[in-house]
Order: C-alpha cells, then structure tokens, then sequence
C-alpha cells in the first residue's frame, strides 16, 4: 500500500505560507472556539491528517459564518481556492470530466480553512485510480435514544465477523454520534464490486440479529437499531477524514483509536480541537501506528 509521507516536523499555523483572515470570527459559538484556533489545530494535526486524507478526492462542508449558520457540501472546485489545493479530474456518470479536490499539504488543509471549511470528507480511494477502492468502511449509525454502549458491541460484532472472513479491521470516533469500522483493501476490486459486497455483508448482519441492526434505508425500519450505512462503500461516497474536525456543537473530532481502547472509550465525540497536543502524540504511539495498514483483498462472500 503506497502511503503519503508525512511531514518530519510538525507544521504550525505561524509557518505556514497561508494568511488566515478574521481569526477572531466565532465559528463554534457553543465554546466561543475561532476560525483562528480551527486553523491552529489543522496545522497542528497536518502531519497526522496527510498520511490519509492526503492522496483522496474530498469533498468539503464549508459554513464560513460558523457552525450555525449556513454550511454547504462542496465537491468540486468553482476556480477559487487556489495553488495549494491540488484538482483530479474524475468522470461523472454523464461522462465529462469534474475536477474534484485533494489536499496532500498542510497549506492545503489550511486554504480550506481560510475559505471557511470545517469539515473534510474523502473517498474510498486513491486519485491515482479512483475506480479501485482501499478501503470497506461500515458506518454504524445509531437510532436516536440509542447509547453509545449498544455502537461498541455492533463495532466490535462488525470487527469479529470480518475478521472471519480474512479482514483486518480498524475503528475510528467520528466525532458524531457513532463509529467507523474501516477494512484497508489493496486497490484491486471495483466499485461495484466492493459496494455489492459491503451490502450483501450488511444485509447478512441484519438478518442474523435483527433486533440490534437494519441495513434498509427507509428511517422507519431503523426504530431502535443501528443502521449499517453500507452507502459509504460505492463510487463517490465519502467518510469523514481521520482527525477532520465536524461541524458539530463544541468542535468535536473524528478520531482512529484502537480495538483496546473502543472497549472504555466514553463517547464518539470524546476529543475536540482543543486536544490537537494529545492527538498528535497519541499517534506516535506504538499501538496506533499500524492504524488503518493491512495489506489485503476483498475475500469471497
Ligand atoms: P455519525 O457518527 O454522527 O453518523 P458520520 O460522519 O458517520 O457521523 P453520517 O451522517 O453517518 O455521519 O454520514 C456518513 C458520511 O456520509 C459522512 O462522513 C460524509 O462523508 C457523507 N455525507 C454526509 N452528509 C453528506 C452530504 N450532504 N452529501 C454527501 N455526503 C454526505
Ligand atoms: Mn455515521
Ligand atoms: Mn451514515
């Protein structure tokens, strides 16, 4: 698996060539949190968020008056970001060609900043073939009333049910309400290929224990379960990025943790940008730094 190499020094918002205008705007009023700290803790996990996020098409969810006013989903460049956010061109399926964005600096992540993004979401799949994917993500999305103690045991019944089938898994707080349980794949199989065997997966889950999981996408069925959001597994879906902060109440971060550590984590929202010191050093760490490698294929299901 060819991995982006991170940065050997941390970068700082101070070093980078990037001006970040109104630092002082509100953008999580909840915790009076800035613009000017948004992008203080995107410089600081820069060289954590490349190794990632830095060689996939992303989308954007942009709200440049803050959080809660209005936010839009971007996926394509409308000419305005500049050098530092890099375009690939990706077909659509009425066959012309959109540049899509990726970012694989830390300017990059902070251009976005400054042109008011919070959220960073990314594909399945690298921009050198965006058809082949490297990477299963089930997405457990919780019924609301739902704790967080029933999302542990569906990661982890998720994680043992792959790993019976060959599947190194991974999880990872989104910084939401639920989890991501992640399969790196060698990029091989193709789009409808991998989406058709996340569902039948999803579907098998939710005909062996119906009472905790739905894969069926009408909201009426999911009263009470966890949705297995199979979505996220076909051409253009993304996830939200490893350490890409949300536009959520109080700055909240999606972050890869370990199988041990899903066992006592409190919540999926447990850390926030304030906590980009902690982060950094987490992921030094020698339980995380094999996060999200394995070196291996879709198997038969
Ligand atoms: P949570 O744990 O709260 O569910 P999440 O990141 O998994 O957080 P979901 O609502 O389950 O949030 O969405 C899953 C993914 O779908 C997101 O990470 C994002 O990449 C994608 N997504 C969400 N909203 C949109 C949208 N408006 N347009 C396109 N893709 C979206
Ligand atoms: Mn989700
Ligand atoms: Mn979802």
């Amino acid at each position: 698996v060819v991995e982006t190499e991170a940065p050997a020094e941390a970068v700082t918002a101070e070093t980078s060539s990037i001006t970040i205008t109104n630092r002082d705007r509100v953008i999580f009023p909840e915790g009076k949190l800035t613009k000017g700290q948004l992008a203080d803790y995107y410089a600081q996990v820069a060289p954590i968020m490349l190794p990632w996020i830095g060689s996939r098409p992303i989308s954007l969810v942009r709200c440049p008056q803050g959080r809660a006013k209005k936010c839009f989903f971007q996926k394509h460049d409308a000419g305005s970001f500049g050098d530092a956010v890099r375009h690939v061109a990706i077909r659509e399926k009425d066959g012309h060609d959109e540049p899509y964005l990726y970012v694989d600096t830390a300017d990059g992540l902070l251009t976005c900043v400054q042109m008011g993004t919070i959220e960073f979401h990314g594909w399945g799949a690298r921009i050198e073939d965006v058809e082949r994917a490297d990477r299963l993500v089930f997405d457990l999305d919780p019924d609301e009333g739902l704790d967080f103690e029933n999302v542990r045991s569906a990661a982890f019944h998720f994680r043992e049910i792959l790993q019976s089938i060959g599947l190194e898994t991974f999880p990872m707080v989104t910084g939401g309400k639920g989890v991501h349980v992640i399969a790196p794949l060698v990029p091989q199989a193709e789009w409808p290929e991998v989406k058709d065997f996340a569902h039948r997966l999803a579907q098998a889950v939710a005909q062996s224990d119906p009472e905790h999981f739905t894969a069926a996408l009408p909201k009426a069925q999911r009263k009470g379960r966890i949705f297995v959001d199979y979505l996220r597994n076909q051409r253009g879906a993304t996830a939200v990025m490893p350490y890409g902060v949300r536009a959520r109440e109080g700055a909240p971060v999606a972050v890869p943790i370990t199988w041990k550590e899903m066992e006592t984590i409190d919540k999926p929202s447990h850390w926030t940008i304030r906590d980009g010191t902690e982060l950094v050093k987490r992921a030094g760490s020698k339980a995380l730094s094999g996060w999200g490698r394995a070196d291996q294929t879709l198997p038969d299901l």
